[in-house]
């Protein structure tokens, strides 16, 4: 009989098929049951049953491979809004793009147009977005979201967006 992958060899496993280079990206969390937590500066949210979009950008050392990285294992210390929610929330998908222009605010937009809800000012902080943090009904689709952003981006060769976890697909724009 074939042994199965240990879990840290998958989770190393998907880890290693994230690019250590700049980007953009959409970490996709799954709720199952209604949830209040206490999210930082934002104070006490309460979320809805459903699936959750939290744009980010990954501009810095190590690229998404690190910061998609710490996301996907759970930060140890909260500093983000997102830390507090990963603690509590499974991701269950990663959508990413790579590239140095920092376009997770186009992102957080366009995805908001897609979307059933948003949860105000998460992981706005810095920025004069309604929210970075956006909540669907079923799981979102990638195709959608292609397809609006395809209208923001310089569309090329090496562009993709990615879906990792539950399932990887490779989409160019
Ligand atoms: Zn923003």
């Amino acid at each position: 009989m074939q042994r199965q992958p240990s879990k840290r060899r998958q989770r190393q496993g998907s880890f290693a098929a994230i690019p250590a280079a700049p980007g953009t990206y959409a970490l996709v969390l799954h709720l199952s049951r209604p949830l209040a937590i206490s999210v930082g500066a934002l104070g006490r949210i309460r979320l809805t049953p459903g699936y959750y979009a939290y744009v980010g950008s990954a501009l810095g050392p190590g690229g998404l491979r690190a910061r998609l990285g710490r996301h996907l294992r759970g930060p140890r210390t909260a500093r983000w809004h997102v830390d507090y929610l990963r603690a509590r929330v499974r991701p269950v998908g990663v959508w990413l793009r790579e590239g140095a222009e920092r376009q997770e605010h186009l992102w957080a937009r366009v995805l908001a147009q897609l979307a059933d809800g948003i949860v105000p000012r998460f992981g706005a902080s810095d920025c004069d977005c309604p929210t970075h943090l956006l909540r669907f009904d079923r799981w979102p689709s990638l195709a959608r979201f292609r397809a609006k952003l395809g209208r923001w981006v310089r569309r090329d060769s090496d562009s993709k967006i990615e879906v990792l976890c539950c399932q990887i697909r490779t989409i160019s724009l």
